[in-house]
């Protein structure tokens, strides 16, 4: 039988193996309802301890150091994090995916990039690794992607998604406010039941016993005062709750129509926050990496379901054919139409964001690519001050004639700087911009004569 995570968990964390006899690590608590329900008691709260009782497996060392270890990793590497709060850290969906390939619900791992001032998150499915000791992690998908994907999905679909969420809202004030009129109810039966047994001692006393019976008597009539105060008092605050449960639930639905893309778009808006509303929003998201794609099912609270699909998240590092194909873009655009393009053919950068000419100029810088303007150099054309004196004519000039559409101009960056062809025999001569466009245009290039 293969060794299972459970039972070295046991090992580990049982005493008995580093020499020492305790007792009461565990408690039992039984509930009204007759099940019994065994609870790990932390190490001060044990009824016994004894160390050095017979010879160990590890000194009693050792095993507070593995116990300390077992700790860190935990708050390192999370348990199965479903019923924890949203904790800091970008990943949207933490704590909401789960695993399509074997069902697990997957954990969050964090890359960070530029000593920790942009972390990535990546979902992963380890579940089968901890627990049977495999090698290979199930699944791992960088979250950028999906997280990019839900967050357009949410505000996409806010209108018809906002009612679901408000009957979720709705449900969730009215169970709360059911709760507390349960207890107080129970508070009730309690003083009903008290004045009930004071009345039956009352009437059980010998009359004769005039003492006890008075007593007994003022027992009674003091039961009986509670009882109608504690009536009296939850009837108030069941009206008190009932009418601010009615303002509550408008003010949510208002709330959330009117504020919800205005949130979340906020930068003042933290990770956290973001999370609170995703969870609010979403039961659960299933999501599978096939070849090309990531198929992600989306269960809303209210019930509805959506299957939406991502691009496979590239990593940190560009593929091959991205630089390829920026490569041969920028022989005939600038950084920003380069980006442009990409956007158009669907690409998009590992954070699943559209690509921008600052993105665009960094990756041409770090994968070494030459700029578009290095490269109409490369190919002959001339700047402007080059042009000027190749043409014999003044810079303002040449800019007219390019203007005019007399000499082709080509753009080398999003500043609009341009280069020029050498003179050919096609070259315009002197002042033929004045005859071929109109006077408005060439009236403040009329410099050279
Ligand atoms: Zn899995």
């Amino acid at each position: 039988m293969p060794l299972q995570h459970n039972a070295v968990l046991k090992v580990l964390r049982n005493p008995r193996y580093a020499g020492a006899f305790c007792f009461g690590r565990t408690h039992t608590i039984k509930h009204p309802d007759g099940s019994l329900h065994i609870q790990t008691r932390p190490q001060e709260q044990w009824l016994f301890l004894v160390q050095e009782v017979h010879a160990g497996y590890l000194s009693w060392q050792e095993y507070e150091a593995n116990l300390a270890q077992l700790r860190a990793n935990r708050q390192a590497h999370g348990e199965d994090r479903r019923h924890g709060p949203p904790r800091e850290g970008p990943a949207l969906l933490q704590g909401l995916v789960i695993c399509g390939r074997c069902g697990n619900r997957m954990t969050v791992r964090y890359h960070d990039v530029k000593g920790g001032k942009r972390l990535y998150p990546e979902y992963m499915c380890q579940k089968e690794m901890i627990e049977h000791a495999e090698e290979k992690v199930c699944q791992r998908i960088l979250g950028a992607g999906p997280d990019a994907a839900i967050a357009e999905l949410l505000l996409a679909q806010l209108t018809p998604l906002a009612i679901d969420t408000s009957m979720h809202v709705y449900e969730e004030l009215h169970t709360q406010a059911e709760a507390a009129r349960h207890l107080r109810a129970q508070q009730v039966e309690r003083a009903r039941y008290a004045a009930e047994l004071a009345q039956r001692r009352f009437l059980r006393v010998d009359p004769e016993n005039r003492l006890v019976a008075d007593v007994l008597e003022a027992d009674w009539n003091a039961r009986l005062r509670e009882l109608a105060c504690v009536q009296e008092e939850a009837e108030q605050q069941n009206e008190v709750e009932q009418r601010k449960l009615s303002a509550l639930e408008q003010q949510a639905i208002a709330d959330l129509v009117d504020d919800f893309p205005r949130v979340w778009k906020d930068a003042r808006t933290s990770d956290r926050d973001r999370k609170r509303m995703v969870r609010l929003l979403l039961s659960d998201v299933t999501v599978l990496k096939q070849e090309e794609v990531i198929a992600v099912h989306v269960r809303f609270k209210g019930g509805a379901q959506q299957t939406i699909t991502v691009p496979v998240g590239r990593g940190r590092r560009s593929t091959p054919e991205l630089i390829a194909l920026i490569d041969q873009l920028l022989d005939d655009y600038t950084d920003a139409e380069v980006a442009e393009q990409l956007n158009q053919r669907g690409w998009r950068t590992y954070e699943g964001k559209p690509f921008s000419a600052a993105r665009v100029l960094s990756l041409r810088r770090y994968q070494q690519l030459k700029a578009h303007g290095t490269r109409l150099a490369e190919r002959g054309l001339l700047s402007a001050e080059e042009a000027a004196s190749a043409y014999g004519v003044c810079r303002e000039t040449l800019m007219a004639w390019g203007r005019a559409g007399l000499l082709p101009m080509y753009r080398i960056n999003d500043q609009g700087t341009a280069v020029f062809p050498p003179p050919d025999e096609h070259a315009p001569v002197k002042h033929a911009h004045k005859y071929q466009t109109t006077r408005s245009s060439c009236g403040r290039s009329a410099v050279c004569n």
